[in-house]
């Protein structure tokens, strides 16, 4: 079942680990901020998480410094 990555772009320091992580969901942007792909219903602060990246976007939220990334059903 696919979840959502949600990026709080209020927290996000741009550093960059979430898109090394999951460098199929998430670009990086001029200044090293992700950038979601293939935002979901068009928002992109909001990422769609399959199966297969469901561990590493886990790893994410876990590791994100700011504490910006959320996963959600
Ligand atoms: S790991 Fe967190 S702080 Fe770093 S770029 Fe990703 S969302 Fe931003």
């Amino acid at each position: 079942m696919n979840k959502k990555l949600h990026i709080d772009w209020t927290r996000c320091d741009g550093r960059g680990l979430c898109t090394e992580l999951l460098p199929a969901v998430l670009g990086r942007d001029d200044w090293g901020y992700p950038v979601v792909r293939h935002p979901r219903n068009g928002d992109g602060t909001n990422a769609t998480i399959g199966p297969d990246e469901a561990q590493a976007a886990r790893d994410a939220v876990k590791l994100c410094p700011k504490l910006a990334l959320v996963l959600q059903a």
